[in-house]
């Protein structure tokens, strides 16, 4: 039996409210002095009143969209059994996508009208109807803009107190590719780590695979998805701002018919935990020392 096994088989996993903490008003989660920051973009199925109106396919559809493109509970997932400080990202991404660049110019699955602010669904049908500039700008401006202040905020705060930080770049996928993906291989791993070249050093990289696979995950390093965020202002400039993506596939945690939490659901998430506080001390020891960690 492996490992894998053992956890779906696991007996505490018909339990896991226990392990379960409900996040209200979680934008932003500041804890203690922990070097690791939780980038939380796409856990949110809310689309506020005001931008109803810009959808143009039938309330059932929209649901389904929001059903098959959200990271459902990825904020519980990561951040709702942790100590570490997190970004959240409170509406859809279907009406505003924080991990992708603000200039559609620099951002690829602009082409697919999944840039900054999506047009087009996950099967690239039309969903929304043509926004004016200052449509545009205003959500830039109201949604965009302060989860990206705050994430940079954070950031120097904890590069102030430790002189590095590592981004943990938190999302799950569907365990069967949709049709905007590039990468339609149906052979998905459990765990898939995002690098950025610049952002994640390899000792990090083999850190977040070995962790992962000892539990008895199959991982994979960028694949199906790829790269890993950082706020603009440190983006490529600062190589102690470390960045690592962990994507789950859904599979592990969820029922993706439903969207409802599978029973593996808490078990799940205290592997996660499991696997961040081994980086985190590592990290931690690291700053203690000021030693150079590429
Ligand atoms: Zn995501």
């Amino acid at each position: 039996m492996t490992k894998q096994e053992d956890f779906i088989n696991d007996p505490f996993l018909q339990d896991s409210s226990s392990a379960e903490k409900i996040l209200t008003d979680a934008s932003l989660v500041c804890t203690y002095d922990s070097p690791i920051i939780l980038h939380i973009p796409h856990s949110s199925a809310f689309i506020p009143s005001e931008l109803q109106d810009q959808f143009i396919i039938s309330p059932g559809d929209l649901e389904e969209e929001i059903r098959l493109m959200t990271d459902h509970y990825t904020d519980e997932l990561f951040a709702g059994n942790s100590k570490d400080s997190a970004v959240i990202f409170p509406i859809s991404r279907i009406c505003v996508d924080p991990e992708r660049f603000r200039d559609d110019a620099q951002e690829a699955m602009s082409e697919k009208g999944m840039g900054v602010i999506y047009t087009h669904s996950s099967s690239s049908c039309a969903i929304r109807r043509a926004l004016t500039v200052t449509e545009r700008l205003r959500l830039l401006a109201e949604y965009y803009d302060p989860h990206h202040a705050r994430l940079e905020a954070l950031v120097s705060e904890k590069f102030k107190a430790s002189s590095r930080c590592l981004i943990i770049d938190c999302h799950s996928f569907p365990s069967k590719p949709l049709p905007y993906e590039f990468d339609q291989s149906t052979d998905r791993p459990d765990i898939c780590i995002g690098t950025d070249e610049f952002h994640t050093p390899k000792w990090l990289t083999d850190e977040g695979v070995r962790l992962f696979e000892s539990y008895g995950f199959i991982t994979a390093v960028n694949r199906p998805f790829s790269g890993s965020l950082v706020p603009g202002r440190h983006y490529r400039s600062n190589q102690n701002v470390f960045s690592l993506m962990i994507e789950v596939n859904r599979k592990l945690y969820l029922n993706e018919d439903t969207a409802l939490k599978s029973v593996s659901f808490g078990r799940v998430q205290e592997i996660i935990q499991e696997v961040l506080e081994p980086m985190q001390k590592r990290l931690e020891a690291q700053c203690i020392q000021g030693s150079q960690i590429f």
